[in-house]
């Protein structure tokens, strides 16, 4: 059973303020979140997670986050200019690009973030951009081929865009030493959204693995490794939940065995956990305005895959509970729409729920990562507001909804608007 964060009771005081569709994030359960991550891996005196920003890029989220002791990782000019007006600085500060732009670059460089750089060839783009190497840097490893945990194929980084071969990781790092690095990282974001808490230890095996190695091939200092994001959570019902404190003791045995023999004990594990941080933690919240009744049963909602893009673009499944029936039989079939020209435009498709009437609202679960974000203006379609649940049951805008004045703000339609 999965329940929402807020009861219907205290949905309709909030929609009497703020009208749907809107996405909701609970404070309580972020700190919850960030605290259980911090504790699985306090073992590790230097560990650090770096919040993926992409995931919830909201200045109210990241400085919770940030009092929590997160740092943010970012990947783009505007990701990092957020990340300076939230109060990250230096090496709080983590930069993991590809295709970079050298503007962002030469501006990662001035803020003090640890670069993540993703090929061999960003090293003299990067001394260019930003005048000079960092003392510290980090490179993205990509082993290639399939990445499998128990034979089972994970995902297939040969088909990645992302990070360097490992001897390319060799090569790399003799030249960043050579132009005056002298504390290096290595990072790597093979699988996504893993469940069954064997993808962190398996992963730390190959990196440590490859530290040991790296240091004693170019004797350089490895400072850090950053396993990255891929933490999953259960989107479904029947999904079993990460055991955080459990793979924080993967990872830690993995260590044991591996890097601290190799006289690397004072490795710092870093991590970018996006959805395992957020995703639990946001709903999207839409209203029911209509019903339809052809050759399957639909029901509209006044939010689209503008909102929402997962299940339109991955398939991606968002459990769905009707506020107020969360004990009445899910005894109907039910098509859940956008109003989006696009029949993809689907939050879900055959679902089971209890029979809804219009006006009755709909939490989307698990939007708090990947949600917001993703969103778009297909379609003329606006952006919702953002709100937060404070630990004190009150509500917070924070951020407002987007208005037609907001969508024609790039064009000149003057006399128009
Ligand atoms: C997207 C991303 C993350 C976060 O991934 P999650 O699946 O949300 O944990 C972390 N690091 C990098 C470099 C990413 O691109």
């Amino acid at each position: 059973m999965k329940k929402p964060f807020v009861t219907a009771k205290q949905l309709e005081s909030i929609i009497a303020q703020y009208p749907t569709p809107f996405h909701i994030y609970d404070e309580k359960g972020i700190r919850a979140t960030a605290r259980s991550l911090l504790a699985a891996f306090k073992w590790n005196p230097g560990f650090k997670e770096y919040f993926a920003v992409k995931a919830t890029p909201n200045p109210a989220i990241l400085k919770i986050l940030k009092q929590e002791g997160c740092g943010v990782d970012c990947s783009s000019l505007t990701e990092l200019m957020l990340a300076e007006a939230c109060g990250f600085e230096g090496h709080e500060i983590m930069f993991s690009s590809n295709a970079t732009p050298a503007e962002e670059y030469r501006y990662a460089a001035q803020l003090g973030a640890i670069i993540n750089l993703d090929d061999i060839t960003h090293i003299d783009f990067l001394e260019q951009a930003a005048g000079a190497i960092p003392q510290t840097i980090c490179c993205r490893y990509n082993p290639g081929g399939d990445f499998t945990i128990h034979n089972q194929i994970m995902d297939s980084p040969k088909d990645a865009k992302y990070g360097m071969t490992r001897e390319q990781l060799r090569e790399a790092f003799l030249r960043l030493k050579a132009k005056g690095a002298e504390h290096f990282g290595i990072h790597a974001f093979l699988a996504s959204n893993t469940l069954g808490g064997e993808y962190y230890p398996v992963l730390a095996g190959v990196m440590f693995e490859m530290a040991a190695w790296l240091q004693q091939e170019t004797g350089v200092h490895i400072a850090f490794i950053n396993l990255s994001g891929g933490v999953g959570i259960p989107y479904k019902p029947e999904d079993k939940p990460n055991d955080i404190a459990a793979i924080g003791r993967g990872v830690e045995a993995q260590f044991k065995a591996i890097l601290a023999p190799a006289g690397m004990g004072d490795v710092a594990i870093f991590t970018e956990l996006g959805r395992f941080m957020l995703g639990p933690n946001g709903h999207l919240v839409a209203t029911a305005v209509h019903e339809k009744h052809i050759y399957k049963e639909y029901i509209g909602l006044d939010a689209c895959a503008a909102n929402l893009m997962r299940p339109a673009m991955y398939g991606a499944y968002h459990h769905i509970t009707v506020a107020g029936k969360e004990d009445a039989p899910a005894d109907q079939l039910y098509d859940v729409t956008g109003s989006l020209c696009e029949n993809n435009d689907k939050f879900a498709i055959d679902r089971m729920l209890p029979k809804i009437d219009i006006g009755d609202r709909i939490i989307l679960h698990d939007t708090g990562a990947h949600g917001f974000s993703m969103g778009y203006n297909y379609n003329g379609r606006l952006r919702s507001a953002e709100l937060l649940l404070r630990e004190d049951g009150s509500v917070e805008l924070i951020r407002r909804a987007e208005t037609p004045e907001d969508y024609f703000a790039t064009l000149d339609v003057t006399g128009i608007i």
